[in-house]
């Protein structure tokens, strides 16, 4: 018999569908971590449950997913020589995390063999140490002049499933950056590139004829890193393929809104996906999902319940992840979340929709409860609370 949690009393389900992103229901069950059923209470069987959440009518969303971190060791980044900067961005309701490069490592290697170790090491310590509980999915190699499809190969079967930024490293030209990406797709691991200008010294452009001959998976910060192309790029980059449309807090917001009003002129929201860029120069962002969902919402006139789904289910299906909708099979990780305390609109998502962030009251990854009233949101109206546990 596996482990049960049943959360009661819910007052929104958000599913992270963008076809059907609100679910008529109440309650939520996970057997083992993974989510079992969802609906009304009055109609589900929740057995003998282990755990039994009253989520006092507050707002359930798939944990939000960051598709574009800068990890490095740990709960640890030397970009910033912060502790805990995860810790803190899940009690922004981020339960996975998507590296795309652990390039602020002190001395990283940039020979072959050296980034190779690197990034299996550090897909590694992700896997064996969670900080807080969150998913960190890392190794993510910078890919360097000089390497050959074998070294795909190795790395594939090593465990590595992601390609860092493209443009990162010494590669920087569409035809040399496309072999390399067809190996490692060939091989099953994604990729993303640097979209826009140098972010840091030592990195350097990347324009749109680059980022369309390379044909990554996803156009990486597409509103830049921070500095976005110009918009003519911008909107070139949306209509000429069908690769994720990836935003981020770290970026440009007006190349944002111009890539999310470009993505809804075109009916394709269901390629916008969001991460933060953080830990990056400007800092680590714990709440940066929470709020590009916000300022899309406010800003670009989305319903927050679309919003959500650019950092969840959008995230899941574009980056073939097992977490990020609500349905059965995948992941049990949550985030429960109410209006905050005297924000404006008659409920959590008019708050939104008017720039507010919401409060996040608990967070749940894998079926376990994770972190409670967040200490860096602004207070929630209301809060969940643990009803039973054994
Ligand atoms: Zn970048």
């Amino acid at each position: 018999m596996g482990k049960t949690l049943v959360i009661r009393n819910i007052g929104l389900i958000l599913t992270g569908k963008i076809e059907q992103p609100i679910l008529d229901g109440d309650c939520v069950v996970a057997k083992d971590g993974v989510i079992d059923s969802c609906g009304f209470a009055a109609d589900i069987d929740a057995g003998n449950a282990d755990t039994v959440i009253d989520a006092a009518g507050v707002a359930l969303a798939p944990g939000l997913i960051d598709s574009h971190v800068h990890p490095v060791i740990g709960d640890y980044t030397p970009r910033q020589h912060q502790l805990h900067w995860i810790d803190s961005t899940l009690n922004g309701g981020v339960t996975m995390m998507i590296s795309a490069g652990e390039v602020h490592m002190p001395g990283r290697p940039k020979d072959i063999v050296g980034l190779k170790a690197m990034a299996i090491a550090a897909q590694r310590w992700y896997e064996n140490f969670r900080p807080s509980g969150v998913k960190v999915l890392a190794g993510a190699p910078v890919i360097e002049h000089g390497m050959e499809e074998e070294d795909f190969k190795t790395l594939a079967e090593s465990g590595v499933r992601f390609l860092g930024e493209v443009g990162l490293g010494s590669v920087k030209d569409g035809t040399t950056a496309r072999r390399m990406v067809d190996w490692a797709r060939k091989y099953g691991m994604q990729s993303t590139i640097h979209t826009g200008g140098p972010s840091i010294p030592g990195s350097g452009l990347i324009d749109k004829d680059v980022v369309l001959e390379a044909g990554t998976d996803v156009i990486g910060h597409i509103n830049g890193g921070h500095t976005a192309l110009p918009d003519d790029q911008i909107v070139c980059l949306c209509e000429s393929c069908r690769k994720s449309l990836e935003i981020v807090h770290n970026g440009n917001e007006r190349a944002a809104l111009l890539t999310l009003n470009t993505a809804r002129e075109l009916d394709q929201l269901h390629r916008v996906i969001l991460g933060t860029d953080g830990p990056a120069g400007s800092g680590v962002q714990p709440l940066g999902i929470l709020r590009m969902i916000a300022l899309l919402s406010s800003l670009g006139n989305i319903p927050a319940e679309i919003a959500f789904c650019f950092a969840t289910g959008n995230t899941a299906r574009e980056r073939n992840l097992d977490a990020g909708l609500l349905e059965p099979g995948y992941a049990a990780d949550f985030v429960l979340f109410d209006q905050a305390q005297h924000a404006p609109g008659a409920t959590v998502l008019a708050s939104i929709e008017q720039g507010n962030l919401p409060g996040v009251g608990m967070t749940i990854i894998d079926g376990i409860i994770r972190s409670e009233r967040s200490r860096n949101t602004p207070p929630a109206t209301r809060l969940p609370t643990v009803v039973s546990s054994r």
